[in-house]
C-alpha cells in the first residue's frame, strides 16, 4: 500500500525538526523520517553552548530531544527509517523507506545533513566525546589553555586552528602533504600564528590516554630518508578533513556541487524541482551550524506551505 503525505521531512537534525514544527503548526500534517542517527550530528556533541535560548548550555542529546518533543507537540508523525530510493519525476513524489514502505509526497523537505569525515582509526571511536571532535566551534571552548591537534590542510582546518588558537595554549596542525590546500590568506594566518605549529608530511597513527585523549602517535615523512615516528602530548584531537553531505540518494534528480551539497535557488531552500526543498547541512557548505540549519528548516516549511496553498491543498 502507498501512503499519501502532504509534507514529508527526511532527516532529524535541527533542520528537520524545525521544518516539522513549522509544517505542523501550518496544518501540513508532516511526517518525518529519522535516519540512521536520530537527532543528527548534534547528538554526538557533549555540550552545545551557542544555541540561543539555553543560557547555561545544553547537551546535544537534550537539545535534539527538546526539538523532537516540540515537533511532536503539534502533531508531527515521527517514524524511524532510511530512505532507500526516490523518484522526483512528477508530483506527488515517490519515496521508498527501507525498501518496503512506499510513500507519495506532495512536498519533500530533504534535511539529511552532512557527516564529518574521519580518518578511520579505531581510536577515533574509542575516544569519541572524550577528546575527539569534528567541530571546533562546538567543542573548542573545552580546550581553553590546553594543547590540541587539528588534522587537515584545507580552509576548514585552518579556520578551526585559528579559532582553537584563540582558546588553547598550543595548536598543532597535522597535514599529510608538504603543503596546505587552504586559500593563501588562511595559509598565511596559520603559518604566522604564534600558537600554531604546522607539521607537514605527517600522519596520525593513533591516540593515547587513560579514558580521555592525552597524546598522539605520528608518522612523519613516510618513505623518505627522514621518516620517523614521534609522539606529542595533546588534550584534544580535531578532525577537519572535510564533510560529506548525505545527498547520494538524491543526486539522480537534484543538482549538487562538486562535493555533493544540494544546490538551492537564490538563498531559499527551493531546489529546481517544485515542491522539493533542501534544508540544513545537506545544502550548506558555508555555515554548518545548528542554528543556521534550524533557520533553513523553517524556511523550507514556509515554502512548502506556500507551494501547497498555490496547488490548492
Ligand atoms: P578540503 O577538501 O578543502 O580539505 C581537506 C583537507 O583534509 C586537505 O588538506 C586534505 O589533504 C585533508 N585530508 C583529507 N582526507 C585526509 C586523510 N584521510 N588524512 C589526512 N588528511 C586528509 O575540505 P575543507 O572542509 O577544508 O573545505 C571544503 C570546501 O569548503 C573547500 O572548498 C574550502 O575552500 C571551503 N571552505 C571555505 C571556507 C571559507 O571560505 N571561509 C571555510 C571552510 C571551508 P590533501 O590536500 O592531501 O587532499
Amino acid at each position: 500500500m502507498t501512503e499519501k503525505i502532504n509534507c514529508l521531512i527526511i532527516g532529524s537534525g535541527p533542520a528537520g525538526y524545525t521544518a516539522a514544527i513549522y509544517a505542523a503548526r501550518a496544518n501540513l500534517a508532516p511526517v518525518l523520517y529519522e535516519g540512521m542517527l536520530p537527532g543528527g550530528q548534534l547528538t554526538q556533541t557533549n555540550e552545545v553552548e551557542n544555541f540561543p535560548g539555553y543560557p547555561n548550555g545544553v547537551s546535544g542529546m537534550q537539545l535534539m530531544d527538546d526539538l523532537r518533543q516540540q515537533a511532536e507537540r503539534f502533531g508531527t508523525v515521527i517514524n524511524y527509517g532510511m530512505v532507500t530510493s526516490v523518484d522526483f519525476s512528477s508530483a506527488p513524489y515517490s519515496v521508498v523507506i527501507d525498501e518496503e514502505t512506499h510513500l507519495k509526497a506532495e512536498t519533500v523537505i530533504i534535511a539529511t545533513g552532512a557527516s564529518a569525515k574521519y580518518l578511520g582509526l579505531p581510536d577515533e571511536q574509542k575516544y569519541a566525546g572524550s577528546g575527539v571532535s569534528a567541530c571546533a566551534t562546538c567543542d573548542g571552548f573545552f580546550y581553553r589553555n590546553k594543547i590540541v591537534a587539528v588534522v587537515g590542510g584545507g580552509d576548514t582546518a585552518c579556520e578551526e586552528a585559528i579559532f582553537l588558537a584563540s582558546l588553547a595554549k598550543k595548536v598543532y596542525v597535522i597535514v599529510r602533504k608538504n603543503y596546505l590546500r587552504a586559500s593563501s590568506i588562511m595559509q598565511e594566518r596559520v603559518m604566522t600564528h604564534e600558537k600554531i605549529e604546522v607539521l607537514f608530511e605527517t600522519e596520525t597513527l593513533g591516540l593515547t590516554g587513560e579514558k580521555v585523549v592525552q597524546g598522539i602517535d605520528l608518522l612523519q615523512h613516510r618513505s623518505l630518508p627522514n621518516e620517523r615516528k614521534s609522539h606529542l602530548e595533546i588534550d584534544g584531537f580535531f578532525l577537519a578533513i572535510g564533510h560529506k553531505p548525505n545527498s547520494d540518494i538524491f543526486k539522480q534528480w537534484l543538482e549538487t556541487d562538486q562535493i555533493g551539497y544540494i544546490k538551492t535557488i537564490d538563498d531559499t531552500p527551493k531546489t529546481a524541482i517544485a515542491g522539493v526543498f533542501a534544508a540544513g547541512d545537506v545544502a550548506d557548505n558555508r555555515y554548518r551550524q545548528a542554528i543556521t540549519a534550524a533557520a533553513s528548516g523553517c524556511k523550507a516549511a514556509m515554502e512548502a506551505e506556500k507551494y501547497l496553498n498555490e496547488k490548492g491543498f
